[in-house]
């Protein structure tokens, strides 16, 4: 007897599919070009033809539970070779963009993060908190804009004991919980994958092994951004990521140091620093390469998303996280060109808006495109262990890796 399976399809999930970016899905015939230009693409059910037929039909449980959304790196040659249009480069983004919205709680975050008219909000909470502070301070001081010595001094106005320590760390504790529950929902999602086999390619062990794989292979390389080809647009996206994360690796490192050496010298003098730093002191030194470097990264990232925006391609959720780094980065080095200038206004009115967006990149980071420095880390991990790779065989050392 022939079995009837019926297709429900869930209308609300398209509508809210196509307004994050996937909106040109009805276009798509089943031709399998995209899949077959896909440079990342498995051999085995490949993507992202399949995707593209089940975002029509509305298939919203097989979409979730997607792990191949995670794989793709948006280079697009799927999206310029599409005859007709439909832009399947973009669905893959936007079946990303929907999950960063929806792995983790609390669900009005995700909800904020998705449309230009709740920004207002996103940005009310850490200005409000940071001008209560603000006022409390100043009217201990006597002034909003005090010199001391003759010098501007942040640690006026926003002492990092009481104000800067207590909140970020509290913003970093909600930030690594979310993640939990977000990487936690993500792994009972990829426990229903198969697991498949592929000639030649062992399995790592374990997760651990997995992760260890991929931080070494992709993400310290970028490989699969350069992998992605060689037109301008992938050269731009690909130098551009890089920079950016060794940017913000370079910003973590200082960072750590100063959140460090700042509590262990209370109790052990000989870490105390001492602030603010000369110019040479290496922790110095390397924030300022680590400046640059996200500035070379913006410039980078933001070419290729105006190219990008040309084809219609760019959404608000690619533009928010770009202009927030950009506020991030060019706030962060008017405090300190200002501070050195002592134009006392303008400099803490620079670090105000400094705190302002570092609180907005850290705090709402689980609901960010830059999210999937975690979760596209994990999936990618994840997807090692069940054997979904794309392969290739290194004829000179006669050895089979991942793509
Ligand atoms: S998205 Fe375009 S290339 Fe891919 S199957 Fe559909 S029509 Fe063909
Ligand atoms: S955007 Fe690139 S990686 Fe993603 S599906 Fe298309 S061709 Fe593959």
């Amino acid at each position: 007897m022939t079995m009837v399976s019926r297709v429900k399809p869930d209308l609300e999930f398209i509508k809210e599919l196509q307004q994050v970016g996937g909106e040109n899905v009805k276009k798509c015939f089943q031709c399998a070009t995209c899949s077959v230009v896909c440079p990342l693409s498995p051999m085995d059910k490949s993507f992202p033809r399949k995707e593209m037929i089940w975002a029509q039909w509305g298939l919203k449980d097989k979409l979730v539970n997607d792990i191949d959304m995670w794989l793709c790196h948006k280079c697009g040659q799927c999206s310029e070779m599409c005859p007709r249009g439909a832009k399947p480069g973009e669905l893959m983004a936007a079946l990303r963009n929907m999950a960063y919205r929806n792995l983790t709680g609390p669900s009005f975050l995700g909800k904020w993060m998705s449309s230009i008219k709740h920004l207002p909000k996103l940005i009310a909470i850490p200005a409000i908190i940071y001008l209560i502070i603000w006022f409390i301070t100043g009217s201990i001081c006597g002034s909003a804009f005090p010199l001391k010595d003759g010098h501007v001094e942040y640690s006026l106005i926003f002492p990092g004991d009481y104000t800067i320590d207590p909140i970020f760390g509290l913003a970093a504790i909600f930030v690594i919980w979310s993640f939990y529950k977000g990487i936690m929902r993500l792994k009972e999602v990829f426990d229903t994958q198969p697991k498949t086999f592929v000639v030649g390619y062992t399995r790592p062990k374990t997760i651990w092994h997995a992760l260890y794989e991929v931080i070494k292979d992709e993400v310290l390389t970028h490989k699969k951004f350069k992998d992605c080809g060689e037109e301008e647009d992938d050269q731009l996206k690909f130098k551009g990521h890089l920079t950016l994360f060794y940017g913000f690796a370079a910003l973590f490192v200082v960072t750590a140091i100063v959140a460090f050496t700042h509590w262990a010298g209370r109790i052990l003098p000989f870490f105390h620093m001492g602030y603010p730093m000369p110019l040479y002191n290496p922790v110095k030194l390397l924030a300022n390469v680590g400046a640059i470097l996200l500035i070379i990264g913006l410039i980078n990232l933001t070419k290729r998303r105006l190219n990008e925006s040309k084809k219609d391609a760019s959404t608000y959720y690619d533009w928010y996280l770009l202009g927030l780094i950009w506020v991030v980065a060019l706030s962060g080095i008017l405090s300190e060109v200002l501070r050195w200038a002592n134009i006392a206004g303008l400099a803490y009115l620079a670090y105000y808006i400094h705190l302002v967006s570092v609180f907005m990149l850290i705090a709402y980071l689980p609901w960010s495109k830059l999210g999937h420095l975690v979760y596209r880390v994990f999936a990618l991990a994840y997807a090692r262990m069940i054997g979904r790779v794309s392969t290739e065989v290194d004829e000179q050392k006669n050895k089979l890796f991942v793509i």
